[in-house]
């Protein structure tokens, strides 16, 4: 693919509900283009945009793919994102780095819930759009039905720039409405389309209400001018799957869209001056996408804003103020790579094997270090603890993990130091399973999830004063530790307290940080069900010493059972941690969510109307009830809401459910026990 001139590029994402048919889209473009000889099909697995394993397996993307493409002397980078709602982190990335959308709608589906939830993104983004209606050649679809679906949804700004020729299994393709002419039964959408584009000029308006014909001209500069500012998004109609619909699709992206030198100026990250997309300006490239790549090693997709990107150069990382040298600079289509010499202003290539780059990263030079704004992902909301299926891959285990975390911001993994679990945090249970199937191809790790354990805590209701006499007479040189204990609760947060009061020297000073360390050790391991004991104060009292006997290690072991003892007789108790969780959806379906959260022992703080339909309710929920909240939400509310719930404080579990938790525990550790 020749080099260039940024004028002559478009970044283009498409964005659907999932199934709608991007990725056939994108087949049918590339084909229609040339970039392939056969177009595939995502029903056997063969299309260029999914070809990893996990995609071709589930017949879906789980990720952004790159896919450049030549037409009419422009280059086409058009981004295929997935449309699963677990998958919300790749059309982060690819909404980033586009300067306009293609909206892909099902003729048969209509507008789903996915479609509404990308529209939104690439409306917050400002980003022009075109609404491409596939499928055309399904049963029970026509125009004027999908149509009515658009725009009962996204307004009347959503207008037909096509007319279909043919219906359903004998439709052919369409004609356009701007042309000279159409059928008879196109006239109304015709007058539609030229209403939309008078109103995107005041001097057009005048003409039109006079009733003057608009010209070829002004037909197409106003349709530009609309679809660039938003005021209008042209729609039109195909059929991936027949690979029509794709060549005119095309020429409107390079017709309607804005190169990247079009578009406003990039901002900084410190809001300095604004980089021009000049091939010959400071280098800013925006890292906003890394795949590790068994192959390759690690793989880091960016889009040029300013300057160019040379292979074989050094560089900065002006994120991080580091060094970064770049070998061979690639266009990336699918899995296949195209080495290139550099990378111009405006156009997005990938670079493999950078050291201290991660997603969101800004490369630039040393001595113009620009950082551009990095990207905001979806927070997680969904956890399993994953555990290695055997002992070699436990070894390969953390390494696998730190690489799969980085391939994807929305992926989080940590160890919860209560429960002792390594916890995956992701976007729903289809995220982490994917990512557990793509550690065990990329890196040849196998590990089992499972639901992560609550990670309950004990403390103590009433108070104790314990004795224990820790005394060994073992020939020679004996044991003796003897501590008082008087154990309290505090209040809810407060942690651990532990204090001295002996008077007189009944235990020496030198003793008591073995008491301490005696209690302290107890603490990790409750009297209820083993779990750490905490809003406890421990004071030492009293005690007694034997002059020989005596030592650092029989004063801990004293102070260990001493403290244990004073818990079990000081009311012990069960404490769990309660979420704040805030859920955002529909009107229609906070009935059904409140109801679930009351049968979750949650507690509703409060709901209040965040507009367009959509409700917020905030709620304490004990994080025991909340571990399928993702999987649950979604099915009550059609995919339409979303939560995000963080830990607020401990609360003491409801007497009945203490015997089943304590049951689990003794399960858990018999198992542990082997
Ligand atoms: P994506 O999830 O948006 O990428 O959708 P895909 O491109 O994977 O397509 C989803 C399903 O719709 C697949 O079974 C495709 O074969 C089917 N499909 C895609 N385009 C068309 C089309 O134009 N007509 C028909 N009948 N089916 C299509």
């Amino acid at each position: 693919m020749a080099v260039i001139d940024s004028k002559r590029l478009r970044n283009v994402v498409l964005l659907s509900h999932s199934g709608a048919g991007k990725t056939m889209v994108s087949e049918a473009m590339l084909f229609a283009s040339k970039a392939i000889s056969r177009a595939g099909k995502t029903d056997d697995g063969s299309t260029t945009s999914d070809y990893d394993p996990e995609e071709t397996k589930r017949l879906t993307s789980v990720q952004t793919s790159v896919l450049p493409c030549t037409w009419k002397d422009h280059k086409l980078n058009v981004l295929d994102t997935p449309g699963y709602a677990d998958y919300r982190g790749e059309v982060v990335s690819g909404l980033r780095v586009a300067d306009a959308a293609v909206i892909v709608v099902s003729a048969a589906a209509g507008v789903e819930v996915g479609t509404e939830q990308v529209w939104k993104l690439a409306a917050e983004r400002g980003l022009p759009r075109i609404i491409f209606v596939n499928k055309m050649d399904r049963e029970n679809t026509s125009f004027q039905q999908v149509m009515a679906s658009i725009q009962d949804r996204f307004g009347r700004s959503c207008v037909a720039v096509q007319f279909p020729e043919g219906t359903q299994a004998s439709f052919k393709g369409a004609v356009d409405l701007l042309g000279q002419t159409y059928p008879d039964e196109a006239e109304a959408a015709r007058e539609q389309l030229t209403e939309a584009i008078a109103e995107t000029d005041d001097a057009l308006v005048g003409k039109y209400l006079e009733g003057q014909a608009l010209t070829q001209e002004e037909l197409h500069k106003g349709l530009k001018k609309g679809t660039a500012n938003g005021t209008i998004t042209p729609v039109v109609f195909g059929s991936a799957l027949h690979g029509v619909g794709a060549e005119a699709l095309m020429d409107l992206i390079v017709e309607l869209f804005p190169s990247p030198a079009d578009v406003p100026a990039a901002e900084r990250a410190d809001g300095g001056t604004k980089l021009e997309c000049k091939s010959s300006g400071p280098l800013a490239a925006l890292v906003f996408k890394t795949s590790a790549d068994p192959f390759v090693g690690k793989l880091s997709y960016f889009r040029v804003y300013s300057g160019t990107l040379t292979s074989d150069s050094h560089l900065w990382n002006a994120s991080r103020n580091e060094a970064e040298r770049i070998g061979q600079a690639f266009f990336i289509r699918g899995k296949s790579q195209e080495s290139v010499p550099a990378v111009i202003a405006g156009d997005i290539g990938a670079v493999a094997k950078l050291q201290t780059v991660q997603t969101g990263d800004t490369l630039a030079m040393k001595d113009t270090p620009v950082v551009l704004p990095g990207l905001t992902f979806p927070q997680p909301v969904f956890e399993m603890a994953v555990a290695p299926k055997t002992k070699a891959d436990l070894d390969k285990m953390t390494s696998a993990l730190a690489r799969i975390a980085e391939e994807d911001p929305s992926l989080r993994v940590d160890r919860n130091p209560d429960t002792l679990e390594i916890v995956m945090h992701g976007l729903g249970d289809t995220h982490l399973a994917v990512a557990v199937e793509k550690m065990k191809r990329k890196f040849g790790v196998d590990l089992d999830l499972r639901t992560p354990r609550v990670p309950y805590k004990e403390t103590v209701r009433g108070s104790a004063r314990v004795e224990y006499k820790h005394k060994k007479q073992t020939g020679g040189h004996g044991q003796y530790g003897h501590v008082w204990l008087e154990i309290e609760p505090l209040e809810r947060g407060a942690g651990f307290e532990f204090v001295q009061k002996v008077v007189g020297g009944s235990v020496p000073k030198e003793y008591i940080p073995s008491v301490e360390k005696g209690v302290t050790k107890a603490l990790g391991d409750g009297v209820v069900a083993g779990y750490p004991v905490v809003d406890v104060r421990a004071t030492l009292v009293d005690g007694s010493f034997h002059p020989v006997d005596s030592s650092g290690v029989s004063f801990e072991i004293a102070a260990s059972h001493a403290f244990s003892k004073g818990i079990r007789d000081a009311s012990p108790t069960l404490l769990e941690p309660i979420l704040l969780a805030s859920i955002v959806a529909p009107d229609s379906s906070t009935g059904d969510i409140m109801g679930g959260l009351n049968g979750k022992r949650g507690r509703i703080l409060g709901m209040t109307q965040e507009g367009e339909g959509y409700t917020r309710i905030e709620a304490e929920v004990p994080h025991a009830e909340m571990l399928r909240y993702a999987t649950e939400l979604r099915s009550l509310t059609g995919g339409r809401g979303s939560f995000t719930a963080k830990f607020h404080h401990m609360e003491p579990v409801p007497e009945h459910l203490m015997t089943k938790i304590v049951e689990e525990r003794q399960q858990q550790a018999a198992a542990a026990a082997g």
